[in-house]
């Protein structure tokens, strides 16, 4: 598979989900989408222009990419982790049944995300003492401090790391 085809698969992923969501989108919108799915793993706005200018010929400016990351966030297509102000293409199956809120798994070391969608169900019990506090909750998805397989495998760096593992 060549590069162009290949980012025209992107695309036809990014519209489907889309088009799944009942989300109109514009073309632009949509290859930024297009470019977080392929990306895979959450990048920052400027590696993120880099990639739509070298992978989808296509010229954005600052302003313009954080307005359409702003629109992509309020459509839950797109997630930017409050711990490193990166982006990611969120899980957008499991959202939309919404039965499942996404939390997300970030190795403290490497940085790397897996994202888990957990039924929402398992975090009644967490919403109902929220509710009780009188506090109105928004946002049910949390960033979760971890260390991923391969740094866990890795030999232990320094003291830190070696309390960690007790
Ligand atoms: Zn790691």
């Amino acid at each position: 598979m060549n590069e162009l085809s290949a980012t025209d698969n992107w695309r036809a992923q990014a519209r489907q989900a889309c088009t799944k969501a009942a989300i109109p989108i514009t073309p632009k919108r949509l290859e930024v989408y297009a470019a977080l799915l392929k990306a895979g793993h959450p990048i920052s706005a400027y590696d993120l222009i880099d990639m739509l200018k070298q992978d989808f010929a296509r010229a954005l400016t600052p302003i313009s990419i954080y307005r359409m990351l702003d629109f992509l966030e309020q459509k839950h297509l797109v997630r930017k982790l409050k711990s490193t102000g990166k982006y990611l293409a969120i899980n957008r199956e499991s959202a939309l049944k919404n039965q499942a809120v996404s939390q997300f798994l970030i190795c403290r070391h490497c940085g790397d995300v897996r994202e888990l969608s957990v039924d929402r169900r398992i975090l009644g019990e967490l919403k109902a003492c929220i509710d009780s506090s009188g506090f109105q909750l928004h946002n049910m998805e949390l960033e979760w401090d971890c260390v991923c397989t391969s740094c866990s495998d890795a030999p232990i760096l320094n003291n830190n790391s070696l309390s960690l593992q007790g």
